[in-house]
């Protein structure tokens, strides 16, 4: 057997809190062993046929859901290249939001920038100010910010966005989609994109996006869109449940068994397991603080995801102390994100973690707090 408190050591199932990739059931990862078959024959579209049905539930959309093979960024890359010829708004209040914005300028776009502090959220009203005070193609949002476990109101959001009939709502929802409420057919949102190893509990390698008839609409109209991430590739192909070029099989596998078993669960039930290990997560922290600790959740209350949460440390305290003192007990927790590396931990509560299963981790935690904090 592995010694899983060596640096590097994967941790035993159970153990392991990274806000993604997130730990994935022993049965999805055996389904990966399942022997290839060819790409374009019947077997692969009876297979994507059953996917397609799997993933609708899960968006809740009754759109197509393509089926990329690259990670969530190769997504994020799509949303800009084909939302979108000129100019776009982009949302930013954290790590991945910043990357979002920073890919639609590497793809060539004008990105204008509407920022918050990291860890809070946008105001829809400041939203619907700055697209009455210029024209854009297509607003940019992170739904569940990773890297300080902000969630962003999304209908609202969308609300706002939606009295702009040019302007397009690309979402970006890898920890957010199957992890926390989202409806993109009702909620009215022109792209949303989430990636195989955060709430969906998968191995990394695929992504998964839906797109509005309006996004597909814009996207014949952008000439510079690209090859390996043309959407209207993918819903060309996907009409006979095929995908562009060779798609990660196995992966797919993973998926097929992945998704029977959210099927069984319902998504509503997921929402509310999701909310319940958030919340906690948050009566844990204030527990920790009545016992003398000055430790917080960085986002504000009623804007925190359900998935992911980050931890304020108190003054002092060092956020890789935290994780190295966690881990040679044998438990994996995340990192601060970016310039919240040293200030901050996270807990990646998503995927198929239960209560039962963060109890031992908050104890775990409660000594690593108490142990970084005599090094403080
Ligand atoms: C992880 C993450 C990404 C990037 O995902 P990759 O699969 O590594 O490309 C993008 N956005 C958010 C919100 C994420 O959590």
């Amino acid at each position: 057997m592995t010694d899983f408190r060596k640096e590097g050591a994967a941790a035993p199932f159970g153990r392991f809190f990274l806000p993604g990739p997130t730990e994935v059931h022993p049965d999805v990862l055996a389904a990966q062993t399942r022997p290839m078959m060819g790409h374009r024959g019947p077997g692969i579209q009876e297979l994507m046929a059953r996917l397609q049905e799997g993933l609708k539930r899960v968006f809740r959309t009754e759109r197509p859901v393509f089926v990329a093979t690259c990670s969530a960024t190769g997504l994020m890359e799509a949303a800009v290249r084909n939302g979108a010829r000129r100019r776009i708004l982009s949302l930013v209040n954290g790590a991945f939001s910043a990357r979002f914005a920073d890919i639609a300028e590497a793809c060539g776009l004008e990105v204008d920038r509407l920022e918050v502090p990291w860890g809070e959220v946008h105001d829809p009203g400041a939203v619907a100010e700055r697209l009455r005070n210029a024209r854009y193609e297509a607003v940019t949002v992170v739904h569940s910010e990773t890297s300080t476990g902000a969630l962003n109101d999304l209908p609202a959001i969308s609300g706002v966005v939606a009295e702009h009939s040019d302007t397009l709502l690309l979402v970006d929802s890898v920890t957010g989609c199957g992890g926390a409420e989202l409806e993109t057919d009702a909620w009215g949102l022109d792209f949303v994109l989430t990636g195989s190893q955060k709430a969906l509990a998968l191995p990394p390698g695929l992504a998964f996006g839906v797109a509005s008839e309006a996004m597909l609409e814009r996207a014949e109209t952008v000439p510079g869109r690209g090859y390996y991430l043309d959407l209207l590739t993918f819903a060309k192909n996907l009409e006979k449940f095929q995908t562009p070029t060779t798609p990660a099989i196995s992966t797919l596998y993973a998926l097929e068994v992945q998704l029977e078993c959210i099927r069984s669960e319902t998504m509503e039930a997921r929402w509310a397991r999701h909310l319940a290990m958030a919340r906690r997560v948050h009566e844990w922290v204030e527990e920790m603080r009545s016992g003398g600790l000055d430790v917080s959740v960085l986002a504000p209350e009623g804007s925190r995801s359900p998935t992911v949460t980050a931890l304020r440390l108190p003054e002092g305290m060092r956020g890789p102390d935290v994780v190295e003192a966690a881990r040679v007990r044998g438990w994996v927790i995340g990192g601060g994100y970016g310039k919240l590396k040293e200030t901050t931990v996270r807990i990646g509560h998503m995927g198929e973690h239960t209560l039962e299963e963060l109890e031992p981790l908050l104890d775990v935690l409660a000594e690593a707090l108490a142990e970084a904090g005599v090094r403080a």
